[in-house]
């Protein structure tokens, strides 16, 4: 005993001791006894203290207890919040809450150390890794909204709420379903598609299941909306159509987002009625149909049918403005009228400069508020007697009568007609989203006396418009016979590039790029043409026939499977194997569906080396589908091709997109290097597009140096690689061979054994 007391710690003598001096205080508190002199003080002080403590003890106790039921709390509240909760680290989720696990459908074991990333489905990857570098580039916070893919196959639109974690690789996201909030939108979209309250109106989902119908609906079919909804149209089936004339009806939908036609339906009470049915797709901002719109009105009355048919036949429905048929007619009434007066007509036919953009991108319902408005405008500032009508698309033809009997005269009126329909335009359209500018080109054709066929006239003033369109936006041409001739010429050159293919008239010339020395580094394909007995056709002037005919598409392979196959040819010498090819792809090309699958399938068949391509993309490539040209790009890149962005500096070029292209090269056009070393807006070009690409990590080539001047300029500048006369005119590839020969490579002496 004595022993095992020696062996106790000062600790804990010292809590026997307090121990025993509590017990001592406590009594002495409890008798009063501790009230007077010195002992009884202290004693009294110390108990108090250590009864204080004591409750100290049993508060933390209970804050405790407390904080672990919060803590419980919260860790539901974490785990069942409505949203999910996420940590990301290294792109890989490090942890995930119950509700993300179920967001995802994927037990949260298996949820934890896979990739965010493989639920994101392809044509949202490219915001999300965006959003991803934004994060971490600028340590803010960042919401995405996503389509997701769950882990059985289903879809559901999400958005993500990134916040960085301070210093670390990883960052916390607040993960929302908004499939809902979507759809809201979506109904908000329906809504757009304008509809007339009077008439009777349905609204299916894409597989063509009844979601809603209006009051109108009910009151010609007899239907209730708890009746209809959840059925397919075929509820009113009469049976007097057959399944052919059904097929026909969803095929101009599919095609045309459109049909509108009579139909005879069946009412609940069995009576067949004939309706006038027009429907319409709505789609989503990816273009998918997400819903139809039906509107019906009732035209048993033969009266109503009547009126419906003469206004579809006469007038636009979109605009209510004369359609095609009744211009040509009143055409032909303003013709024969001009020869009985002696007085000058014209035909003013409009287009709207950069419509199909606007279409594309607002939507078609807004692209549909936007023709009526400029309907709208054109009658408003045309005279009672002229005539306005659509002849289809965003193109409206105006019809002037009585402008005199003098020709200088008429023009002149007629242009300042055409004015004022362009200033008409000029103030912003108010749609929903906010201001949109429209402006308009016009051709304009006089008429007189000469008794001209009416679809001439129309096809002069397409001619002038033609004209119009190529100078630029906002123009007014008028017709004349010199147009005619370049239109023919033109036909005729689209007609022989039409068989320059199957008659072996293509062929690919090379132009070297080399470095300072002038030592080639590789080459341009440039296409040209030999017709037969005709001398050689420039590509500045047949490019853009055969891209307006579609002819760029076969050409377009024809020169990628060449120029393949001559990198091959090259990869096989080891003085040539390491020259690079920079092949031409025209937007048209580019976009073309399996045009990946293109370039895959020229580089396997001929065997040539991905990395020693490069494929060379204009501007004009990116005013589309900004998101589709990155997705192809990276493909391609992931196969080892390259791409350069040729034309630089002539196009729309903007950081922005810049910045988001995976490209390797900037290629300086050669309009700004021809004014080197004399101008210095040229200079001042070259110079800011070599230190652009120097900052975006890009190879900057110039093209089209002829001088050394222009070349030490350029090289002065940071330049490194070159493209020109000054080293050699585009020509077959065996000029680059010996150019490549005369060179000792590196690890072949030049003395050869
Ligand atoms: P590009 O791609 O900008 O090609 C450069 C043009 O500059 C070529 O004209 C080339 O011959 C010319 N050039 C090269 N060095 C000089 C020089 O020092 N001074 C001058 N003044 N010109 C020089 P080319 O061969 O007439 O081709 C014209 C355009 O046709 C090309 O412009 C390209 O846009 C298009 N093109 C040519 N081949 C193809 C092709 O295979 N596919 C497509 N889509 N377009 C092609
Ligand atoms: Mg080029
Ligand atoms: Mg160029």
């Amino acid at each position: 005993m004595e022993g095992g007391r020696k062996e106790m710690g000062s600790e804990d003598i010292k809590r026997e001791s307090r121990q025993r001096l509590r017990e001592e205080a406590e009594r002495l508190v409890r008798t009063g006894q501790a009230g007077t002199g010195e002992t009884g003080h202290l004693l009294h002080e110390l108990s108090v203290h250590q009864i204080e403590l004591e409750m100290q003890n049993e508060e933390l106790r209970r804050t405790q207890q407390e904080l672990d039921a919060s803590r419980e709390r919260y860790r539901e509240l974490f785990e069942l919040a409505p949203v999910g909760y996420l940590v990301i680290e290294n792109g890989l989720v490090r942890e995930a809450n119950l509700t993300a696990a179920e967001l995802l459908r994927l037990p949260r074991g298996e949820l934890v150390e896979r990739s965010l990333s493989r639920f994101i489905i392809p044509a949202y990857q490219d915001p999300y890794y965006l959003g991803l570098k934004r994060l971490f580039d600028r340590g803010q916070p960042q919401t995405l909204e996503l389509e997701l893919k769950r882990a059985d196959g289903t879809l559901f639109w999400a958005r993500l709420e990134l916040t960085p974690v301070q210093g670390s690789p990883s960052c916390r996201i607040i993960l929302s379903d908004i499939s809902e909030q979507r759809l809201a939108e979506e109904q908000k979209r329906i809504a757009a598609v304008a509809f007339d309250a009077r008439d009777g109106m349905l609204v299916t989902d894409a597989k063509g299941v009844i979601l809603r119908v209006n009051g109108a609906f009910t009151q010609v079919t007899g239907y209730s909306p708890e009746e209809a909804v959840g059925k397919t149209p075929a509820l009113l089936h009469s049976g007097r159509h057959d399944a052919g004339f059904y097929r026909a009806m969803w095929e101009a939908i599919r095609r045309e987002d459109h049909w509108e036609g009579q139909v005879w339906n069946r009412r609940k009470d069995g009576e067949i009625y004939l309706e006038w049915l027009a429907i319409s797709a709505v789609r989503d901002p990816q273009g998918t149909i997400t819903h139809y719109v039906g509107h019906f009105s009732d035209i048993s009355e033969p009266r109503l049918a009547e009126r419906k048919l003469h206004e579809l036949a006469y007038y636009d429905p979109l605009t209510g403005l004369p359609n095609r048929r009744l211009l040509l007619d009143r055409l032909q009434q303003a013709a024969a009228a001009s020869e009985r007066n002696d007085q000058y007509g014209a035909l003013l036919l409009l287009d709207l400069d950069r419509f199909k953009n606007l279409n594309d991108s607002l939507g078609h319902p807004a692209g549909d508020r936007l023709l009526a408005g400029t309907a709208q405008r054109l009658t408003a500032s045309l005279r009672q007697s002229d005539t306005a009508a659509r002849l289809g698309g965003d193109e409206f033809v105006v019809l002037l009568e009585d402008l005199g009997p003098e020709e200088i005269a008429a023009a002149t009126a007629a242009e300042s007609i055409a004015e004022k329909l362009q200033a008409a335009l000029e103030p912003p359209f108010q749609l929903d989203d906010g201001n949109h500018h429209l402006s308009a080109s016009i051709g304009i054709t006089l008429f007189c006396s000469r008794g001209q066929v009416v679809e001439t006239l129309l096809q002069q003033a397409e001619l002038a418009l033609y004209q119009a369109k190529k100078d630029g936006s906002s123009n007014i041409r008028f017709f004349c016979a010199s147009m005619q001739e370049v239109i023919d010429a033109r036909t005729a050159l689209e007609e022989g590039l039409r068989h320059a293919l199957a008659k072996d008239e293509l062929r690919l010339f090379y132009q070297p790029q080399v470095d300072y020395n002038g030592r080639p580094t590789g080459a341009e394909a440039l296409l040209r043409w030999l017709p037969a007995g005709k001398p050689m056709v420039s590509p500045a002037l047949f490019i853009p026939a055969a891209e307006e005919s579609g002819l760029i598409l076969p050409i377009g392979r024809w020169v990628l499977e060449t120029a393949c196959r001559q990198l091959a040819l090259w990869g096989r010498d080891p003085a040539t194997r390491d020259l690079q090819l920079a092949v031409n792809i025209s937007a048209i090309q580019f976009h073309q569906p399996g045009f990946i699958d293109q370039v895959r399938a020229a580089l396997d068949s001929s065997g040539a080396d991905p990395s020693r391509l490069k494929l060379e993309l204009t501007e004009s490539l990116l005013v589309r589908e900004l998101s589709n040209v990155i997705f192809t790009m990276r493909e391609l890149k992931s196969i080892g091709v390259g791409f350069s962005l040729d034309d630089f500096g002539t196009g729309y070029s903007s950081l922005a997109y810049l910045k988001r292209l995976p490209l390797d090269q900037l290629k300086i056009d050669q309009s700004f290097v021809h004014g080197i070393p004399a101008d210095p807006d040229d200079c001042a070009i070259a110079a800011a597009i070599i230190a652009l690409g120097h900052s975006l990590r890009l190879d900057v080539i110039a093209e089209g140096v002829e001088t050394e001047a222009q070349r030490d300029f350029l090289a002065g500048e940071g330049c490194t690689s070159y493209q020109g006369y000054l080293f050699a005119r585009p020509g077959p590839p065996e000029a680059i061979e010996s150019m490549a020969h005369a060179i000792p490579s590196p690890e072949e002496p030049a003395h050869d054994h």
